[in-house]
């Protein structure tokens, strides 16, 4: 069998990077790709540090949770894997313990679409999953739920999840949303964050995806 190397490589230095952006501290958060042959997940270890993860340590884990080979997957492979049986345009997952994104969650609102970004990249508006303990089959049902069709998601009390059609994607949307919620934070400080008007979230949406760059 083919041993994904590539893939294994990529989720390394994804991690690091997140860790070095200040988007997760110590082991916290987790990342994950799909294979391109859709039969496989490779996600980061339960509780080894960024730095030390090497590509033999990484977990490939099949679509029914079972571990193929590396170390113990973490605890949140359920909900990730709960996101590629649901989403086909997914083909990445990175869950983060970031500041704002943590903040917000805290709330357990959810976020409406304040700033043109947030239409852009997101999709509109990020809800907040329900509460779920970690690791729990609820979490993961709670996040698939809440997430629907958006490419990113509050978990209650915890973090936050983005999703991509690959690693760069998902991890340039965990940024533009850890970015989103501080000014959404500074700007309730303020006073009253205005929602966007549904049709000029889905036109920046849709300029976003079909003619942006092109
Ligand atoms: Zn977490």
């Amino acid at each position: 069998m083919c041993n994904y190397i590539e893939e294994k490589k990529m989720v390394i230095e994804a991690g690091k990077k997140m860790l070095n952006s200040g988007l997760t501290v110590g082991t916290w958060g987790n990342l994950s790709v799909r294979t391109k042959d859709k039969k496989y997940m490779v996600i980061t270890p339960s509780g080894v540090d960024y730095e030390k993860i090497t590509p033999e340590m990484m977990s490939l884990v099949d679509m029914d949770e079972n571990l193929v080979s590396g170390k113990k997957p973490s605890i949140e492979a359920g909900l990730h894997l709960g996101i590629y049986k649901n989403r086909e345009d997914v083909n990445a997952v990175i869950h983060t313990h970031s500041i704002y994104t943590c903040t917000v969650a805290a709330t357990r609102e959810d976020v409406p679409p304040v700033l043109d970004e947030m239409a852009q990249i997101v999709g509109g508006g990020i809800k907040t999953a329900k509460y779920g303990l970690p690791g729990s089959p609820e979490l993961a049902r709670n996040c698939v739920e809440a997430l629907d069709d958006r490419m990113a998601v509050l978990l209650a009390n915890h973090g936050g999840v983005c999703v991509g059609k690959d690693l760069q994607d998902a991890f340039k949307i965990t940024n533009v949303v850890e970015v989103s919620l501080k000014s959404y934070c500074l700007a309730k400080a303020m006073g009253n964050p205005v929602a966007l008007d549904d049709k000029d979230v889905d036109f920046m949406r849709d300029f976003f995806l079909n003619k942006y760059g092109k």
